[in-house]
């Protein structure tokens, strides 16, 4: 079995337990409109894709503190929190606390799958204060979005990926991804994480070779870029050029500045 089937069948497990349609004797839920199964797969998912700490995370959860300090001012804060907002539910005034159904019933998810709308978030953590600003937190909201697609029929992407950028691109030149069964080129939803700035150029020609490919397939991506690319020269030797167009044009995509 593998780490996923086993984790859905202990979702799946605690799930039954709560529901009201659970029979005991047959081991299944009597009615057939039960969502433990379908629960317990997005919740397997989950676990299994998103980076460890951040699996429970919700928007609610971002108010620029990490760890008790503020490290994104209170405007900053709003103006991401209104285009996450947007990207996930397609009006920037929703609510961080409405419920579960009610989230599910305005996601967009579908809609910036099918068109693939990226999403880019980027600002200056600094490494020597070891600031966080909540990113990963937030590409993590939006990831957990797209998975909790699976249960609905309207959904068409299945495959994820949540990888660090020194990881894409060791993987990427060690040619160790062609044995991956879900790729950076490939996968339906990705999220790359910790692009941070590289004096040599290899980071940016990985980068661009994985755009171009995703681009031409229309298929989503969250980035994740670790410093501010306007405010350093030659930033495409770090993000590669298809980044640079994408966070200049903002064609089909959404850029989340957190200064
Ligand atoms: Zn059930």
């Amino acid at each position: 079995m593998t780490e996923i089937e086993q984790s859905y069948h202990k979702k799946l497990n605690e799930l039954r337990v709560k529901c009201p349609s659970f029979d005991p004797e047959r081991g299944s839920c009597r009615s057939s409109k039960c969502v433990c199964s379908s629960i317990a797969e997005c919740m397997s998912y989950h676990s299994s894709i998103l980076p460890h700490g951040n699996v429970g995370v919700e928007i609610s959860a971002f108010d620029g503190h990490v760890n008790g300090s503020r490290t994104v001012e209170n405007h900053n804060v709003t103006i991401a929190i209104s285009k996450m907002m947007d990207y996930c539910f397609g009006n920037s005034k929703v609510s961080t606390s409405l419920n579960r159904y009610e989230l599910h019933k305005m996601s967009q998810m579908d809609t910036r799958f099918s068109n693939g709308t990226n999403l880019i978030i980027y600002g200056e953590s600094s490494a020597r204060t070891q600031t966080k600003l909540g990113k990963t937190m937030l590409a993590s909201v939006v990831l957990k979005e797209a998975i909790w697609r699976r249960m609905f029929k309207t959904n068409k992407a299945y495959t994820y990926l949540f990888k660090s950028c020194p990881e894409v691109v060791d993987d990427t030149i060690s040619k160790r991804i062609e044995n991956h069964q879900v790729n950076p080129f490939t996968a339906d939803w990705m999220c790359i994480d910790d692009i941070f700035l590289k004096t040599r150029q290899t980071q940016g020609s990985v980068l661009d070779q994985i755009m171009s490919v995703r681009l031409r397939e229309n298929l989503p991506s969250v980035l994740i870029i670790q410093f501010d690319p306007f405010k350093i020269p030659s930033p495409e030797e770090s993000v590669g050029n298809h980044i640079m167009k994408m966070l200049s044009d903002k064609a089909n995509t959404f850029v989340i500045s957190l200064g």
